[in-house]
């Protein structure tokens, strides 16, 4: 469990964090390469092959998060493709009990996001989680990916928090270890955030499954 009384603001990752991966798996490793593939009539595999070197080339990079640098460079039309299949795009279990106990909490709750925001924009729309949050944070607007220490610091600088009472949640390592270096002291991993995908093993950073294991037990009732 957690020290909620250590904790005064959290910062919540969306993608493999509140959302369920599997969207994302899916678009970018079934639904991009098969309308890639029609676009240029190939076959799926072939544009495959084609996709990702470029993408592996821009991992972790702003662009890799950028739809409009896909949009550009395969010359599909990635938001009109995304919303296709906006249907498939949920939140994982738990996800409203904790931040309904964040709320009532009082904590200062920021979504901090390396998706585009054409991307933030589809999500909220489908799942409705906006009104949950103090902000939402594009890591596009401060110009750096949040895999770059610098970017934490940037973020203190317009909004402001205490690193040593600030707890992140983020399903990707690297980008948990840029925050550790910037000095947040409360840092969380999911060990499952692609529910198609097998339970990971973690061994840097604390994981949980799912959320209930970090909302503590407010069942008042006297026995
Ligand atoms: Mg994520």
């Amino acid at each position: 469990m957690l020290d909620w009384d250590a904790i005064d603001t959290v910062l919540l990752d969306m993608d493999g964090t509140l959302l369920d991966l599997h969207f994302d798996n899916y678009f970018w490793l079934h639904y991009v390469p098969k309308n890639y593939a029609k676009f240029k009539r190939i076959k799926t595999y072939q544009a495959w092959a084609e996709i990702e070197p470029m993408m592996t080339a821009e991992r972790g990079t702003l662009a890799w998060y950028s739809l409009d640098y896909w949009t550009e460079k395969l010359g599909i039309d990635i938001p009109t493709l995304k919303r296709e299949i906006a249907h498939m795009i949920s939140i994982r279990p738990h996800v409203i009990e904790f931040l309904t106990f964040l709320r009532e909490s009082n904590k200062t709750v920021y979504l901090v996001t390396n998706a585009h925001s054409k991307s933030l924009a589809i999500k909220m729309e489908q799942t409705k989680l906006d009104p949950w949050f103090d902000k939402l944070l594009v890591s596009h607007d401060f110009g750096l990916p949040k895999e770059d220490p610098e970017f934490w610091s940037r973020l203190r600088k317009i909004h402001h928090y205490d690193p040593a009472r600030t707890l992140l949640v983020d399903d990707t390592e690297s980008v948990l270890a840029s925050a550790q270096k910037a000095g947040i002291k409360h840092l969380l991993t999911l060990l499952q955030p692609d529910s198609r995908k097998e339970i990971r093993q973690t061994g840097l950073y604390r994981g949980i499954h799912h959320f209930d294991e970090v909302i503590p037990n407010t069942d008042k009732t006297i026995l």
